[in-house]
């Protein structure tokens, strides 16, 4: 049983090596356009390669703008921000994601609130996200607010798992019935559309993310996507120390962040573009073959994109029966060298977020008991 699809992981890498989950590819392009920036001298966050990352962002998503920042989180921090959470307000979330998402509420001093998800896109559950604010919502003049804890939500914030679009659109309708702005957190989403729309241009603001492990990276970086002029520019200026125009004088009219992206993360950023569509293709063709494979094995179910979707299969999954399954299938392909992963740890299990609000979260726990992620990379032979 786990010998096939030992074989089958070996074959496709073609390699007796580790096989990672998820590693970069780079060619002379990626280099010759980081020695560019290096030969510029311009390799802080300033200079032309952040500007045409930018503009490049812009045409590949078809948001309005887009601004550069050192790292998805710093990008979620800021975008929250702008979205106007502040100090002791909620924003709801979910619960089975990267720790990065929770983490951007607490840097704003908000609370997260932790909902389920739908079993089929794993992302926010629109049914949880009616159901909570049916329950606990209230409307008041200066805004809607948590009747249990009197405190004011602020925003809601799905995460689109794996590069699945979650039920986006359900997700704005309902947010927008209740006053609330959405920020979409698109890290893992990049080359991802939900009914033909990308993702992360559907809310107020959205995210993506440039780490050294998500589909084409910069090394560090991240982005904010947003079609408003007014919070395009607030965002430059926060994430450039709020800094006020000028020749010489150094003006801040607020306390702002250092998070710009350097312009030498932004030359990789720009050369790893240029391979995106190339990399979409080939994530695609692997998401084939694995399900290929899983529709004549006994060992879990290939996860496909959800309806109405194209997703960018950034990492590829399978669904198990049970957890004894997804337990052994880990320790045998790891012994093996292949480093399957399972999904993240519940946030609401994480010693530092137990005291939050949650939902019953069973879908939530049942993917996270049951979901193994199998090597993606797109150097796959
Ligand atoms: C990667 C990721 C982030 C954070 O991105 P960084 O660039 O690593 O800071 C945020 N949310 C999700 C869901 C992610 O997968």
């Amino acid at each position: 049983m786990f010998e096939d699809l030992i074989e089958f992981i070996r074959n496709l890498y073609n390699t007796n090596q580790v096989i990672p989950l998820h590693e970069p590819v780079f060619n002379q392009f990626d280099k010759q356009l980081v020695n560019e920036a290096i030969d510029s001298t311009f390799v802080s966050s300033i200079g032309k390669f952040v500007d045409r990352f930018e503009n490049e962002i812009v045409n590949f998503t078809g948001t309005k703008h887009a601004l550069a920042t050192v790292n998805g989180t710093s990008a979620l921090q800021v975008a929250l921000r702008l979205a106007g959470v502040k100090h002791g307000d909620e924003v709801l979330t979910q619960s089975l994601t990267f720790v990065a998402t929770a983490n951007s509420i607490i840097h704003n001093s908000a609370s997260p609130v932790f909902l389920d998800v739908d079993l089929d896109t794993m992302g926010m559950s629109p049914t949880a996200l009616i159901s909570f604010l049916d329950t606990y919502g209230i409307k008041k003049e200066t805004g809607t607010f948590n009747k249990s804890t009197g405190k004011r939500i602020a925003a809601v914030l799905p995460m689109h798992t794996l590069g699945h679009p979650c039920r986006i659109d359900k997700i704005i309708e309902i947010a927008d019935s209740w006053n609330l702005p959405v920020v979409e957190d698109a890290a893992e989403a990049l080359g991802s559309c939900y009914k033909k729309k990308h993702c992360g241009t559907f809310g107020l603001l959205g995210v993506f993310s440039f780490n050294g492990n998500k589909i084409i990276t910069s090394g560090g970086g991240g982005a904010i996507v947003t079609d408003d002029n007014h919070l395009a520019q607030k965002a430059k200026h926060l994430t450039t120390t709020a800094k006020v125009d000028h020749p010489w004088e150094f003006i801040h009219d607020e306390v702002g962040y250092n998070y710009r992206l350097p312009n030498l993360n932004a030359a990789l950023a720009c050369a790893q573009l240029t391979h995106l569509q190339q990399y979409l293709s080939r994530k695609r063709l692997l998401a084939e073959k694995y399900k290929y494979f899983f529709s004549s094995s006994t060992l879990g179910s290939f996860i496909n994109e959800p309806q109405n979707s194209q997703s960018n299969f950034w990492l590829n999954g399978i669904i198990t029966d049970s957890k004894d399954i997804r337990d052994r299938i880990l320790k045998e392909t790891n012994e093996q060298g292949i480093k399957t992963r399972p999904l993240w740890r519940l946030i609401t299990e994480l010693e530092i977020y137990k005291s939050f609000h949650k939902d019953d979260l069973n879908n939530s726990k049942q993917l996270q008991d049951r979901i193994i992620n199998l090597p993606s990379s797109v150097n796959f032979k």
